[in-house]
């Protein structure tokens, strides 16, 4: 044989050989979830567009909690509303015995970021909220994926118990917290999670453990001209505490983040005012170092207390831990990713994702459309936080990004809200419920790769005891 010909049967026997051993490694179980999902895709696209619709805030998630629990319901779940003492958070489960897998859902939204499903700004209610996260798509897609699941063992395909979650209040309060404490998720043998992004891989950064506190200060009121030296200001006491905080930022470390919200600084100009209260969040990459940092702080408000010669007192709120990644189990969430492959996209959907990037300042580069190795999980990952990392120090827990919206989109903005309606937040969600509902097909195919994620886990866990910070009591319901 010539050499070309000799290279062009070698590469055709290779191709072959190639496409039969990815096929073959769809096993029926995979497939059938995968179909599971496109025959729900209808009513799933209608309820994440239901919950879109009602974009409703941390703990008044009433609708959007109803919409799941009733479609978990009626999919054959047995469905405990109200658990945590939290009339939205639910927990649905299905099966028996081992393995228990969990997958987390959140459907909260954002305060004052009411957009349509436009590529440019445009409010459907201006200052009304809406879902700049993507938590409609969050929740549904990790139902879908436990109904898919729930099929299975329904039809003696898979043995053991699959469990959602419905959980509140992420963007606030971080209901996940309360379930913690409750206890809900010690039963777990792994838990799966995602968050909507711009891009569909595993999620494998540590994110930041942060701490929320109150601190509110009381003084005495008097006439501002007449008899000021009656008066022990509170707005005085305040103004000095976040000088405080702002000249301790030049003493941290650079992983450190604080930010703090003014909910009362008084009410009129010629009052010394009593009151003054302030909401205030210190970040870190690890719990020990918000510590330092959170201690800190509370000295501060006493400090600024008695500069201003007036109380105060500070409420814990909440305060949650880094995420532990599990690199075990995301490598299997990236061997079904390879087999399923990226989302395409259609004209009109890059059009759409192009006029984001172009009205939001970005590169017009489009979508994310295509399977990278996995990434490195870096020391110091910086970014946000979530309240799932709780939950991954309680069990071992496998996490996954999935694209909902164009590169570079700016998040927690109007343009995250806007994708979350239309297609492109559509097939971020139904990619993300098969690629969870593939990997447990893993785990519960298979007992080795449980226990491979569970020393995975024991391994970067440590015996640190985990303790949900949170105030003794019910969580902060609205009154
Ligand atoms: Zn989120």
């Amino acid at each position: 044989m010539r050499p070309l010909i000799l290279f062009i049967a070698c590469l055709t026997a290779f191709t072959a050989f190639a496409q039969k051993s990815k096929t073959a490694t769809i096993t029926p179980n995979k497939k059938a979830v995968i179909q599971s999902v496109d025959s729900h895709t209808t009513e799933m696209t209608g309820i994440s567009d239901k919950i879109w619709a009602a974009a409703e805030t941390a703990f008044n998630e009433s609708q959007s909690s109803k919409l799941l629990a009733d479609y978990a319901e009626a999919n054959g779940f047995k469905v405990e509303r109200g658990v945590a003492e939290m009339p939205t958070a639910f927990v649905a489960s299905f099966g028996s015995g081992k393995p228990v897998i969990g997958i987390l859902g959140e459907f909260d939204a954002l305060p004052g970021l009411s957009q349509k499903t436009s590529p440019v700004k445009d409010p459907v209610n201006v200052g009304q909220p809406g879902h700049g996260c993507g938590h409609n798509l969050f929740g549904t897609a990790s139902l879908g994926a436990a109904i898919a699941i729930k099929e299975l063992i329904a039809q003696g395909k898979l043995k053991g118990t699959i469990k959602f979650f419905g959980t509140p209040a992420e963007e606030k309060f971080f209901g996940k917290l309360w379930m913690a404490r409750a206890g809900l998720f010690n039963d777990l043998d792994v838990c799966m999670d995602w968050h909507p992004g711009a891009e569909t891989k595993p999620a494998v950064q540590t994110g930041l453990a942060l701490v929320d506190f109150i601190v509110e200060f009381n003084g005495q009121a008097a006439h501002a001209a007449a008899d000021p030296w009656n008066g022990r200001s509170a707005s005085d006491a305040l103004e000095l505490y976040a000088n405080g905080i702002n000249y301790y930022r030049e003493h941290v470390k650079p992983t450190v983040r604080i930010h703090y919200h003014i909910q009362d600084g008084g009410q009129v100009v010629n009052v010394v005012p009593d009151y003054s209260r302030i909401w205030v969040r210190v970040r870190d990459s690890k719990r020990e170092g918000v510590n330092v940092v959170y201690e800190r702080v509370m000295k501060m408000a006493e400090g600024a207390a008695i500069m201003a010669n007036v109380e105060h007192k500070i409420s814990l709120v909440s305060g949650i831990y880094e995420v532990l990644v599990n690199r075990t189990g995301a490598g299997y969430m990236q061997k079904n990713l390879e087999l399923l492959g990226p989302n395409t996209y259609t004209p009109e959907e890059i059009t759409f994702a192009k006029k984001i990037q172009e009205s939001t300042g970005k590169e017009q580069v489009g979508l994310y459309s295509k399977v990278e190795p996995m990434d490195e999980t870096l020391e110091n990952s910086g970014g946000g936080s979530t309240d799932v990392g709780d939950v991954s120090w309680i069990v071992p827990t496998i996490r996954l990004s999935a694209a909902t919206a164009p590169i570079g989109t700016p998040w927690h903005s109007w343009a995250v809200v806007a994708c979350g309606g239309m297609s492109i937040g559509h097939k971020g969600m139904t990619q993300a419920s098969k690629l969870l509902a593939m990997t447990m097909i893993d785990l519960f195919e298979d007992p080795a790769k449980v226990e491979a994620v569970k020393a995975d886990y024991r391994k970067n866990r440590g015996d640190a005891p985990y303790k949900a910070m949170i105030p003794d009591g019910p969580p902060p319901l609205p009154k």
